[in-house]
């Protein structure tokens, strides 16, 4: 047989499905984050400052800003709380920090918007939980006032469920409903829809109320993997909201990671989801902006945002005895997302910039061949000599002491000249 084709299909190329949401727009003076319809997926945080200490919370907020968080959100519990929001702004703006804040309401949240108008202004969205806005007959009242405030001063809002917070009243109501089923759903079912039917009929209230649409963005977050699945695809099959998506007290460590990028990944995939938050317990000495490194990493991960520069290294096995090669990878790694926040104005395009480091011949110069600039160090009884490779060509090779020092010099320069003089 010549030159034979196969008439097979071509395998599928996986991506992110697309689904459309509406679109809010989050703004600080001139600076506007859009979230849900043709938006990227946006990425936020939140600060464990005490919120009246402003200083100390206005340095957190910059400091997820840098790290890549597109709005940061703070708690707002107390007077002292909301009187402080109107000076945490001030010290950004100061700093030349316009990422916009999020207000984070619970049980006041009514009293502190109407009482403390400078704050209701300083902040660019409201998360409201409709779980504790009042009971009984204040429910609505107060929920209103939180709602009105928004429109006021023309905020967008977070409508934001939580499964260890759900209106009890809604649940009991729904739980009575099921034991009158024939065949009555399992509790966790019915959670779910308490869930959802929280968020959809509070946006609706909010409409009712003359709140645009646009400027509602809707979460249920529970903290279990498949039960976050079942409520998103739900939710998003019920409604064209934007979707706030997050794995609610995902825990500590590996753990926490793990499971927020397992449940946000797979929910991401199917389009769900039109910002994200990863919400980690710092490890004792962790910086907060860990969250936002996670979360970021996963909307790399998937294709669906590029933030930094990607290092590609190899795992090492039994044929590299020495650390220098992880060493390398994570001086170059430290380096590169140390130097984005000057970076990403100096030098456009840089984060798509991909850095291979990989321990010895067997897969070192073919990885580092595919990528931008690469180098192979030698594994143990190989020549004490490690190739870099630039633009997929073998430009020099390294021996000696310096191999590190030198590497990072010849990345700085391929920065410079290859995003330089744009
Ligand atoms: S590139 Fe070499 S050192 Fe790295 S995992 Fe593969 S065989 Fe091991």
């Amino acid at each position: 047989m010549e030159n034979a084709v196969s008439e097979a299909s071509p395998i599928d190329v996986a991506a992110p499905k697309a689904r459309r949401t509406r679109q809010a727009r989050i703004a600080w003076g001139d600076r506007v984050v859009t979230v849900g319809g043709d938006a990227p997926v946006r990425v936020q945080s939140m600060t464990n400052t005490d919120t009246v200490d402003a200083i100390g919370t206005a340095i957190q907020v910059k400091e997820l800003a840098q790290a890549g968080s597109e709005f940061v959100r703070i708690t707002v519990n107390t007077p002292e709380a909301a009187q402080a929001v109107p000076y945490i702004r001030e010290q950004l703006d100061r700093m030349g920090e316009s990422v916009p804040l999020v207000g984070d309401f619970h049980y006041n949240g009514h009293r502190l918007l109407t009482e403390f108008p400078a704050c209701a202004e300083a902040l660019s969205k409201y998360r409201i939980n409709p779980g504790n806005v009042g009971k009984g007959d204040k429910k609505d009242k107060q929920f209103g006032q939180m709602i009105e405030a928004a429109i006021r001063w023309n905020k967008a809002v977070r409508i934001g469920v939580n499964w260890g917070s759900l209106d009890q009243e809604l649940l009991a109501q729904l739980m009575d409903a099921n034991s009158r089923r024939a065949r009555p759903w399992e509790a966790r079912q019915v959670m779910y829809e308490a869930l959802i039917t929280s968020a959809i009929e509070s946006a609706k209230q909010a409409e009712a109320i003359g709140l645009d649409g646009n400027q509602i963005i809707l979460s249920c977050k529970v903290s279990g993997v498949q039960d976050l699945i079942s409520v998103y695809r739900e939710l998003a099959r019920r409604c064209d909201y934007a979707l706030h998506l997050g794995l609610t007290e995902a825990g500590m460590g590996t753990k926490g990671t793990v499971a927020s990028a397992t449940a946000l990944s797979i929910l991401l995939q199917e389009g769900i989801g039109d910002t994200i938050r990863v919400s980690l317990t710092p490890q004792p000495g962790e910086a907060r902006t860990q969250e936002v490194v996670v979360a970021s990493e996963i909307l790399q991960s998937l294709g669906l945002r590029v933030f930094v520069p990607s290092v590609t290294a190899c795992p090492g096995c039994g044929r590299t005895t020495s650390t220098t090669f992880q060493e390398l990878a994570k001086q170059i790694d430290d380096y590169l997302r140390a130097q984005m926040p000057v970076w990403r104005a100096r030098y456009p395009g840089v984060e798509g910039m991909k850095v291979a480091v990989m321990g010895c011949i067997v897969n070192g110069p073919g990885e580092s061949k595919h990528a931008d600039i690469g180098i192979s160090l030698p594994g143990t009884g190989e020549a004490p000599a490690a190739p870099v490779f630039i633009d997929g060509e073998k430009a020099m090779t390294l021996r000696g002491e310096r191999i590190a020092q030198e590497f990072h010099e010849i990345v700085e320069n391929y920065v410079e000249r290859r995003y330089g003089g744009r």
